[in-house]
């Protein structure tokens, strides 16, 4: 989302006369678009900041921070001397950063607008993008599930979604601009509804777009996923068979007190009529380990949802408190270091094997795959599953090709094809 919206504000300050450029030593203003989300987020962008400011010791550049962290940390941001940011901008207040950066420039002031709307959704902005092949392109914005760990509802503020006129009206100039594939965006991209037109919608009026070869969409929340929006995956080709389908905790217990709305058996559930009504779906999840109170006996249900699942990737993260959250307010953090470590590092291991089990199961298999980039003599493409595949270089590959080739060597982040 925040590569999406870095699209977004490079058209907003090209549109306004400035030049965007990625080499500091041309800079005079650098802005950072920050993520919230994890405690880790927050020092690489502070150390980000201390390492350009002593390469560029003897210019003054102007520090900006835009996103979550801005909304998350408001003013404290400005009065950090250490920091010596000029400006700060929240996530609805893109389209005042020509006048923000303006101000900031006079150098009366340290300028900013933290404002949270109910209604922007930057509609009728076009996204500077940078790859050709593939286009995010944010559906909604906002989130209202309040899950106790996460900031994105106080940082991102509430759901909002697009006229499907607007989004389709961008897919087509985006198709007629060499783009094949559109990734969907949203914190919680299935409660899509606009004018009566749900996610499955969506997708259904998406596909129809000639010259699209394949969509995807990140990231569902499990409490809003419709058997319709399962058939509508299933039974168009076009939508990839691969789903983010975040579990966060195997244990009811503490789903329960991160609000998450489902238990481990309704979790279960949901994946069992995936894989009754689209068995080839592949699925990937995101899980926190150390969330307050967590039990040996609830890391045990994670592993066990784990183990019956059998996810084809997992992102996994140590719970860091969130300002402003309830969990931040309410359960102190009180799983150690150590016991976090200890718990990610079993997870990861756990998931390479099965990341692995299940890759190998395509050596052999001929499979589709969308040609992303190509050097030398390498062409790399993904397959439906989003699995990534290299294969040696043919002059006549090029990227947004759909090709067919035969997976030869698995490892658990990847796939190699053979020449075909
Ligand atoms: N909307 C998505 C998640 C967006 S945030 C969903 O509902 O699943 C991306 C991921 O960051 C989350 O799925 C969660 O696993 C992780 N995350 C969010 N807040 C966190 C926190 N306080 N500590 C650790 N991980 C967190
Ligand atoms: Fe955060 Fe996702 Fe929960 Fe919304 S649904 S509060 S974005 S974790």
């Amino acid at each position: 989302m925040n590569e999406y919206d870095s699209e977004l504000i490079t058209t907003i300050l090209t549109d306004a006369g400035y030049t965007v450029t990625a080499a500091l030593d041309e800079a005079e203003i650098v802005l950072l678009n920050t993520c919230a989300v994890r405690e880790n987020a927050h020092r690489k962008v502070f150390g980000h900041i201390h390492e350009m400011r002593h390469a560029h010791k003897d210019k003054p550049l102007l520090f900006g921070i835009l996103g979550c962290m801005a909304e998350n940390l408001k003013e404290d941001l400005l009065k950090d001397k250490n920091l010596d940011i000029a400006f700060i901008a929240g996530p609805d207040s893109y389209r005042k950063l020509p006048d923000i950066i303006h101000e900031a420039l006079g150098q009366q002031s340290q300028p900013y607008a933290i404002t949270l709307d109910n209604i922007e959704t930057y509609d009728g902005i076009y996204p500077t993008r940078k790859s050709g092949i593939n286009a995010w392109l944010a559906v909604m914005r906002g989130c209202n599930n309040f899950c106790t760990f996460c900031v994105v509802p106080y940082t991102r503020g509430r759901e909002r979604s697009r006229t499907l006129e607007s989004i389709k009206d961008e897919v087509k100039d985006l198709v007629a601009h060499g783009c094949r594939q559109v990734t969907l965006l949203g914190q919680n991209v299935n409660s899509y509804h606009c004018q009566g037109i749900d996610f499955a919608d969506l997708i259904n009026e998406i596909a129809a777009v000639k010259g699209l070869s394949r969509i995807r969409f990140t990231s569902p929340h499990p409490k809003d996923f419709s058997e319709k929006l399962l058939t509508t995956i299933a039974d168009n080709p076009k939508v990839c068979k691969h789903l983010h389908f975040p579990l966060q905790s195997g244990s009811t217990r503490i789903l329960k007190k991160m609000n998450r709305s489902y238990t481990k058996e309704g979790f279960l559930a949901h994946i069992a009529k995936i894989r009754n009504i689209c068995p080839q779906m592949a699925l990937s999840t995101d899980i926190i380990v150390g969330f307050p109170t967590e039990t040996d006996d609830d890391f045990a249900d994670t592993v066990d949802v784990m183990q019956q699942v059998q996810f084809d990737s997992a992102f996994i993260f140590k719970y860091s408190p969130r300002k402003g959250t309830l969990a931040q307010k309410k359960y102190p953090d009180d799983i150690s270091e150590e016991i976090k470590t200890a718990r990610i590092v079993q997870l990861n291991q756990l998931q390479k094997k099965i990341s692995l089990a299940k890759n190998q199961a395509y050596v052999g298999r001929q499979q589709d795959i969308l040609i992303e980039d190509i050097s030398k003599n390498l062409t790399r493409g993904r397959t439906d599953s989003h699995k990534m595949v290299s294969l040696p270089g043919k002059p006549e590959h090029r990227p947004g090709q759909v090709i067919t080739v035969t997976i030869t060597q698995a490892s658990p982040h990847a796939l190699k094809a053979g020449n075909e």
